[in-house]
């Protein structure tokens, strides 16, 4: 059987009377790509952050196996940490500067290694974000709307970077998104967030690139 990575039973969080995520069970097997849909305001940033151990009022069983990396959907960057640093802060036993250069060139910012995260593009800004997930080589990787504030071809671009990496380091993946194409094109396994519950499930076939014709039912669950 395979080992799961997230495990969660019969989550709640409640902000006052208003509870977000109500009664919430979700798995995540290892080297899955799951893709999450939802309304705006639907919860899935809450869940996300839960699931970070940054949030530690929710209720639940709530069991995460091995290390995360978060890219947040407004990316937070150390303002007074120039931007390759913000790639490698934290690293250990490695040479930060060689490995920060690398994760910028795979997000297209090489040019950007030594500014300051303040004169970065909000594109660019979730670029840094996501180069700085990436080069910590996680066991779970939880992407929030990582691709947002990016242009139509930069996301290609940054599609196939996850997708390559995912494919070569196999890290279980949660990406939160409101497109449908893309959690179709990337995931496993695509889930829809309403209420505060997991309401649907969609597998897409096998193999890549994936096309699918008939998404009414989904983009309906997701765009009503
Ligand atoms: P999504 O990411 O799906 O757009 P969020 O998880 O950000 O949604 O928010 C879900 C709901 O929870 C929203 O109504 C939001 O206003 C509310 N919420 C999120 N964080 C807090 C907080 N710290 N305090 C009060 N309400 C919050
Ligand atoms: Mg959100």
């Amino acid at each position: 059987m395979a080992q799961h990575t997230v495990t969660v039973r019969g989550l709640v969080r409640q902000f006052g009377p208003r509870r977000v995520l109500d009664d919430l069970d979700l798995v995540v097997r290892q080297g899955e790509f799951v893709a999450l849909l939802g309304r705006s305001g639907s919860g899935k940033s809450t869940l996300l952050r839960i699931l970070a151990g940054l949030d530690r009022d929710a209720d639940g069983e709530i069991a995460v196996d091995g290390t995360v990396s978060v890219a947040f959907q407004q990316p937070r960057l150390l303002p007074w940490r120039r931007v390759w640093r913000n790639v490698s802060l934290g690293l250990h036993g490695v040479d930060g500067r060689e490995v920060a250069e690398k994760a910028l060139a795979e997000v297209q910012l090489t040019d950007h290694a030594q500014a300051w995260p303040l004169t970065l593009s909000g594109g660019e800004a979730q670029r840094v974000s996501l180069a700085r997930a990436l080069v910590r080589e996680p066991d779970l990787l939880l992407l929030d709307e990582p691709f947002g504030a990016l242009d139509a071809l930069t996301r290609l671009a940054m599609h196939r970077l996850v997708d390559d990496l995912w494919q070569r380091h196999r890290p279980a993946v949660l990406l939160v998104t409101h497109d449908v194409d893309e959690a179709l094109e990337l995931a496993d396994r695509v889930l829809v967030l309403d209420e505060g519950r997991i309401v649907a499930e969609h597998t897409p076939p096998a193999g890549r690139p994936r096309r699918h014709a008939d998404l009414t039912e989904l983009r309906a669950r997701v765009l009503a």
